[in-house]
Order: C-alpha cells, then structure tokens, then sequence
C-alpha cells in the first residue's frame, strides 16, 4: 500500500476538559456539557507530549505526504487524524469530502479596491456547503464510534440552527443511517430558503419555533438536560475538534509560514473561531508552524456581544449577552453565544504565546456591500464572507493591518444559500429593522428580450431573428 494511503497507528487518550471547573471525563461517554458545573468542554489529549517529540518538519512532511491519499478516511479533516480525534478507528471515520476546500487569492482589480492582498477559503465548498461539515465529520465519526463500542440500536441526534448546523446535521445522519435519527430545531422564517430545504431533502424531521436561534437553542439544551439525545450544537466539543481542520489546512496551503497573515472569521455562536484559535495553538505547540497568524473576529452590530466584551478595557471586561436585531448575516444573528467561555480561555493563550486576537464591529450596510464586491470580482462569498471582507475595511481604518499583510477571509458558506439577502438589496426590500439602503447602481436584474406574444405570433426563424435584434440593440453591438 503507497504510504500516503497508511492509517496512523497513534491513539491517543482523549478526554473532556471542562473551562469551568477544570474536571476531566473520559470520552467513553458523549458530555454535552459539564455535568457537575454544566460549563463547555475542550477536549485534550493527554499523550500530546508524545506527539512533541517528532519534530515540526516531520510532521510538515507527514501532513504533506497524506495530501495525495486515496484513502477517504484521510482525505479530509483527518488528513490531521493525530492532532484530531486519534481514538477512532479508519471504519468509524465519515467522509463526504468535507475539508480541503480552496483558497482563493482577490484579483488585483479587488485587492487596488481594498488596498490589502487578500483571499477567501471557500468553506461553502464543502458538501452541504458550509464549514459545518468540518465539525460534522467529527462528530458523527466519533457517534458512529460510540454505537460500535456500546451496541446502541437507537441515537436521537437533535440541533438548533442558524440552518447550516441543521444542513450539515441532517446530511451526515442521512449518510450513516441507523441507528442514528436526526431532528433539527430551526427558528421560523429565520433560516433562508435553501437552508431549509437541506434538512428536508436529507429525510430529518424539521421542527419551527417563533422567534431567533437563541429560543431554539433554549428548548434544545432542555430537552438535553432531561432526554436522551445526542446534542450537536457547537457546545458539542467534537465539533469544534472537526473544525480546527479549517486552521491547519490554511496553514498548510502557506507551507506552514503564518508570518505576515491576518485571519479574518465571523462570530456567531463562536464555535468556529475557537476552533480556529485551537487549531493554530495545537501547531505552534508540535513546532508546526512558528508564529501565530493574527486572529480578528467580526460581528455585525446587530449581534455583538463578543465585540463589546473585547471592547471594554482588560481587567474592567464583563460579558453580557445582547438581544439581536435582523442581520444578513443571519448565521451569526446570534445574542449568546455558547462558546464565549472557550473564546476568552483561547484568546489569553493565544495572546500569552504571541499571538494577536482582535474583534471588529461593522454595520449591515457594509456587510452587504462587501458581500457584492467580493462576488462582482469572482468570489462566491455568503453575507458571512462578506462580513469577514467589511471586518477586513474596519481593520485598514482602524490602523490596524500591517502594510502588505496577507488577510485570509472565511467565506463560511456558499454564496447560494444567501442569495435572498442579494435579491432583497436589488430589489430595495429590505425592512427598516436591518439598516441597509442600497445603491441603485449596484442593482443587477434580469431583463427580457422579447415578449411571450411575439413567440406566438412569430415563426421559430423570425422570433429568433427578432429576439437577436433586440439583443444588439439593448448592447449596442457593432456589425463585424
Ligand atoms: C454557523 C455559521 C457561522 C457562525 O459560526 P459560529 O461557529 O457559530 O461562530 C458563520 N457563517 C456561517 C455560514 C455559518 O453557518
Ligand atoms: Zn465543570
């Protein structure tokens, strides 16, 4: 068998760390939550010393060397299977060709525009098209896993969603089947379109709630307190596990050298940017990589709780959840979010190791705006993208890029699943509540050419001769 192929004989001896009384759980069972203080979990592997002793090239190249797989059980997020989850079996591993997803540098013409050299990763090249996947592919490995070792013959797994999570949940659970259910908890008319019709189409039960992601959430972790079910929110540690991918793979596509790059990530319910934060820690630590790239976070002002607790000054900071308004980056509409206790423990870490974390408030209008600009110059950018590039406007007027810095943008979903929001700005829809007046010289709309009278009037020639007509008169086209 090629060596690329070869399953790493590694296992590690995981455990779950609890951040607010520091209790470890072996993993034998699924914690959703600490159940002595109820606090978020991390999880650790406590032979990571052994890791330490291979040098950071020999892992460069290990990593680089499983870049070539054709093993699926390492062609995506465990392509970095000991610095993931190394107590899993190859046969527990689910691969839907989650990972590994693009980056893509600007164009010149948009990095003048910006003044910055940028590039997104399209994370919404994933299979239910957002990062969710990575945290996904995670946690269903480590379910399926689990059903192996206790026999299970049947798993409830339930979520709240800003509608990715459920995209992503009801995706995996359709692909591994019994004895794993999916049901997922969305809030109504809170989640777009396509959104919606993920879940559906992969067979989950879909249940609505009135109200935001937050109320939802509520009910979920009620029922998780007194039901049996696996809980798959992002307070689910092996999410955030799955998603750390999403840094070592940014790494590994700037061959490991994070001088010189600034990494720009949405906040929502804060999962991904712990994950993120975690992920880098984690290289720093086997001499993977030897700086930390710069970390900033961005929330709209209709969803800040992060940015205003990083807003205060250090030592006078108290963190208050807010109440959110309507966001076009409604996957981070999120007022509370459950991974701040993770945040706050990473970004010290991060800080104390040299690193910087940042968060950068910006509004509505600017979010949109960004959005397009990214996709008027061949980015396929969601509003959360777009929140990452307007993050990265904050940042250049606030001082704080360095000249020449590289900004790597997450573009967290495909811009498919936002289109309504593109649609809405066009067709100047947008209620009051979002704050946003659009540009009418930026509305784009389909015009047409020829009317449905003149397609029955006409013969097949003369319509299409007609219709060929109006087209050189609407363009203007010279004869050759
Ligand atoms: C979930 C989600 C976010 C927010 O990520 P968190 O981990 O909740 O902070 C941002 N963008 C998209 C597209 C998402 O689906
Ligand atoms: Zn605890």
């Amino acid at each position: 068998m090629h060596e690329a192929n070869v399953f790493p004989s590694y296992r590690g001896e995981m455990e779950y760390v609890c951040l607010g009384c520091q209790a470890r759980y072996p993993i034998d069972e699924l914690h959703y939550t600490c159940p002595q203080c109820k606090g978020v979990f991390l999880l650790e592997d406590a032979r990571f010393g052994e890791l330490e002793k291979t040098s950071g090239q020999a892992w460069r190249d290990t990593f680089d060397l499983r870049a070539a797989t054709k093993n699926p059980a390492l062609r995506g997020i465990f392509r970095f299977y000991e610095l993931m989850a190394p107590v899993l079996g190859e046969s527990d591993i689910v691969y839907l060709g989650e990972g590994n997803t693009p980056v893509t540098r600007s164009s010149a013409a948009l990095e003048r525009l910006v003044g910055q050299p940028m590039a997104f990763k399209n994370d919404g090249q994933n299979p239910s098209a957002s990062f969710k996947d990575r945290g996904m592919a995670c946690a269903f490995s480590y379910l399926r896993h689990l059903v192996a070792k206790h026999g299970w013959d049947n798993v409830l797994t339930i979520c709240a969603s800003t509608g990715d999570t459920s995209a992503a949940a009801a995706l995996y659970a359709a692909y591994v089947g019994e004895p794993l259910t999916s049901v997922v908890l969305l809030p109504k008319g809170k989640v777009t379109a396509q959104q919606l019709s993920q879940p559906l189409g992969s067979g989950a039960r879909v249940l609505e709630i009135p109200g935001v992601f937050d109320d939802c959430m509520k009910v979920v972790e009620y029922l998780a307190d007194h039901y049996r079910v696996a809980l798959l929110n992002s307070k689910n540690a092996w999410r955030i596990l799955g998603q750390e991918s999403y840094a070592f793979e940014v790494a590994q596509w700037y061959d490991w050298d994070m001088r010189g790059k600034a990494v720009f990530v949405p906040i929502g319910n804060a999962g991904n940017i712990t994950a993120v934060m975690g992920g880098f820690l984690k290289l720093l630590r086997l001499g993977v990589i030897d700086v930390l790239p710069r970390i900033f976070g961005v929330q709209s002002e209709h969803a800040d709780p992060v940015f205003r607790y990083y807003n205060q000054t250090v030592g006078e900071r108290r963190y208050e959840a807010v109440k959110v308004r309507p966001s076009v980056a409604q996957a981070a509409m999120i007022g509370n979010p459950v991974s701040f206790p993770r945040v706050a423990f990473l970004a010290d870490k991060y800080q104390a190791l040299g690193g910087s974390f940042q968060v950068v408030q910006v509004s509505e209008q600017r979010i949109i705006e960004s959005m397009l600009l990214a996709n008027r110059h061949g980015h396929i950018a969601c509003t959360q993208g777009g929140e990452c590039l307007a993050g990265l406007l904050k940042a250049r007027e606030q001082g704080l890029m360095d000249k020449g810095e590289l900004a790597v943008l997450d573009a967290t979903a495909h811009a498919l699943k936002f289109s309504g929001f593109q649609e809405m700005y066009y067709q100047n829809s947008f209620g009051p509540e979002y704050g946003i007046t659009p540009d009418e010289k930026l509305a784009n709309a389909p015009r047409l050419v020829i009317g449905q009278e003149d397609k029955d009037r006409l013969s097949e020639d003369a319509f299409t001769a007609q219709a060929a007509q109006n087209v050189v008169e609407i363009l203007g086209l010279n004869k050759r």
